[in-house]
């Protein structure tokens, strides 16, 4: 028996990274598992290494509305009513503001931004029958800038000012709106950086190393489980003391 019996849960971006980790923790507390990407293969494969209750794959691509409100119909009629929304998709594109093409801005806030609220307005009015969590994927970037990043830092800021407004929103109907915000974690996202780059940046961290996405996947679960009843509005950060 786990601590999630019964909770049925989707995670956005789930075929690898941090999205992955969520879904496997997630089921292996003893919710089902809906794994959501763009590609219906990659969503399945995903799917089927999950452990404990298991899950299913679906394709989804956030920024489309449509999609995501026939993403939330079919998890509640293919595994049960969705309790738990986890809106880890995320991208970059990054350059410096001056080299940003237009359609760079608007992919990367269509997805982190637009995406979020699309499965939020999507997935809540079920939740404000029955109760449940959400927890946004934002980042230190979202809270400090970072040159090179306007577009990603805009949209994860704009994830903090979501996450609070939510919260206010649905604190009455037992939805608890929260966000998590990693420094750097080993994914494919960072996995492109140079050995030297890694290294300064681990020198900027006090605990020394970039996080795992189990790291970050453990503060997720915390978030979404009856410990945090008394928690919502809130942006924990999972960035070895980075930011402080
Ligand atoms: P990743 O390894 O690049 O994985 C991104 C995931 O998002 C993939 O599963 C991808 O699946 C999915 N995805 C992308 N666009 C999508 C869309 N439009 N609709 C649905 N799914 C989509 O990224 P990650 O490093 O695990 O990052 C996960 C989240 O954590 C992101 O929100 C990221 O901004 C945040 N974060 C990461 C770091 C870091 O250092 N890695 C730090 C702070 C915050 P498909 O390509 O199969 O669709």
């Amino acid at each position: 028996m786990g601590e999630l019996d019964g909770e049925v849960a989707i995670v956005t971006g789930a075929s690898r990274g941090i999205g992955f980790s969520i879904a496997e923790t997630l089921a292996g507390s003893g919710a089902e598992v809906a794994v959501v990407a763009r590609d219906e293969g990659r969503a399945s494969d995903a799917a089927a290494a999950l452990g404990g209750a298991g899950g299913q794959g679906f394709a989804c691509d956030v920024g489309e509305p449509d999609q995501c409100d026939e993403l939330v119909d079919r998890v509640s009629e293919e595994l049960d009513p969705v309790t738990i929304l986890v809106n880890n998709a995320g991208i970059t594109r990054d350059n410096l503001v001056l080299r940003t093409r237009d359609e760079d801005w608007e992919d990367v806030i269509r997805t982190n931004l637009t995406g979020a609220f699309n499965m939020i307005r999507a997935a809540s009015r079920g939740m404000m029958r029955r109760g449940g969590r959400i927890v946004n994927m934002t980042s230190v970037v979202g809270l400090t800038g970072n040159p090179g990043q306007a577009n990603y830092a805009a949209s994860k800021g704009g994830l903090v000012g979501l996450t609070k407004s939510v919260a206010k929103e649905l604190a009455s109907r037992d939805v608890l709106v929260n966000a998590v915000a990693p420094g750097f974690v080993e994914t494919d996202m960072t996995a492109d950086m140079s050995d030297e780059a890694r290294e300064e940046l681990a020198d900027r961290i006090p605990l020394g190393r970039f996080a795992t996405p189990d790291d970050v996947a453990g503060v997720v679960r915390f978030l979404v489980s009856e410990e945090a009843d008394y928690i919502t509005g809130q942006v924990i950060k999972v960035d070895g003391g980075m930011v402080m």
